[in-house]
């Protein structure tokens, strides 16, 4: 198959490259590198099945090949970019869906949206299920990312209708892993980083709010299922696997073995207080069962880090 993957050169859009090449697919990776790296994907340069497109998503892009998927992943999901270019990230999420949507129509691809557990906002159900229509303040500082993402599901689900064009949708929970960038400014990588680096942790507010952090190996076979799948609505990706930020601060500062101290912030507006996924959708639908507990995804992540910072 010809595979297109937008944010090709981000975290989670890396693992994807890698995982349909090597199951003998063709990758088109289109990033502007606004958040991704070049390094994420020097290894797949050499392979004659993979191609690099310097290219901003909330533009037109004219593919000419013929495409069977085309995996939108390029959004700023960094809270550090997102914080500094909100209007980029409208765009990315909401122009660059348009255009990838287009894409799809006119070569009539699969589709899939990599959207967010962050359009359930602060949410007033607990776990999250799918059929929650969410909490989100439509003006405040995460506006930029979390109604872009829902504007996305708006346009994909319009183009569903209007265009016939086969969609899937993956709202993806807190997912970590190697291939993050060290200032991406989320949580798993801040602490890591400063961690190794013996910094004091930076935990926001009391460190009482949760998140189920999902390693990034699981998600990606939980995507290529989705792709799989003769199921259309949104479907939530994560590790049920429950933990506060002060327990994550922990976790991180015995495994790194590390002499770092953890000091207090304030939290950042509209700081989501539980978050978990209700996974029964996708294990039901798709045998989707994430297998890496979160101290293995941590060992593997730090591992990747001491390696990147020296
Ligand atoms: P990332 O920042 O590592 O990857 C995003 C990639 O998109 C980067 O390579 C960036 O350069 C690229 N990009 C951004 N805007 C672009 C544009 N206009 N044109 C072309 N490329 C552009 O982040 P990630 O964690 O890998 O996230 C990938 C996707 O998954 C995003 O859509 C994100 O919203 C979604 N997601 C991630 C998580 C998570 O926990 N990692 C959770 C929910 C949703
Ligand atoms: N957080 C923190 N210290 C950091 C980075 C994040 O305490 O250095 C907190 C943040 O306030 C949030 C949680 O960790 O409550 C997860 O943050 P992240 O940005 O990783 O993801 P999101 O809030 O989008 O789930």
């Amino acid at each position: 198959m010809n595979i297109l993957i937008t944010g090709g050169a981000g975290f989670i859009g890396s693992h994807l490259c890698k995982m349909f090449l090597t199951r003998g697919h063709s990758v088109i990776c289109v990033d502007n590198f606004i958040t991704g790296s070049r390094e994420n994907v020097k290894e797949f340069l050499p392979n004659r099945r993979f191609k690099l497109i310097e290219h901003d998503i909330a533009t037109a892009l004219y593919v000419t090949q013929g495409l069977d998927w085309v995996l939108h992943f390029a959004s700023i999901a960094s809270p550090n970019a997102y914080l500094s270019e909100p209007i980029k990230t409208l765009k990315s999420g909401l122009l660059g869906t348009y255009n990838c949507l287009g894409i799809a129509k006119a070569k009539k691809a699969k589709f899939l949206l990599a959207s967010t557990s962050e359009i359930y906002g602060d949410p007033c159900i607990h776990p999250q299920t799918e059929e929650y229509w969410g909490n989100v303040n439509p003006i405040g500082t995460r506006s930029c990312y979390d109604e872009s993402k829902r504007g996305a599901e708006a346009l994909t689900y319009a183009y569903q209708r209007q265009h016939g064009v086969n969609i899937r949708v993956v709202r993806i929970f807190n997912t970590y892993g190697p291939n993050m960038q060290a200032d991406d400014g989320r949580v798993v990588s801040n602490f890591i980083v400063q961690a190794l680096q013996n910094q004091p942790l930076t935990i926001y507010g009391k460190g009482n709010q949760t998140r189920s952090f999902c390693y990034v190996d699981d998600l990606i076979q939980g995507i290529a299922k989705t792709m799989g799948a003769d199921y259309t609505l949104p479907i939530n990706l994560g590790n049920p696997g429950e933990f506060t930020v002060r327990e994550l601060a922990q976790l991180v500062i015995r495994l790194t073995k590390s002499r770092s101290t953890i000091q207090f912030f304030e939290l950042p507006q509209d700081d989501p207080k539980r978050r978990r996924p209700d996974i029964r959708k996708a294990k039901k639908i798709l045998g989707f069962k994430p297998r890496v507990t979160l101290t293995q995804g941590l060992k593997k992540t730090i591992a990747y880090f001491r390696k990147k910072l020296g």
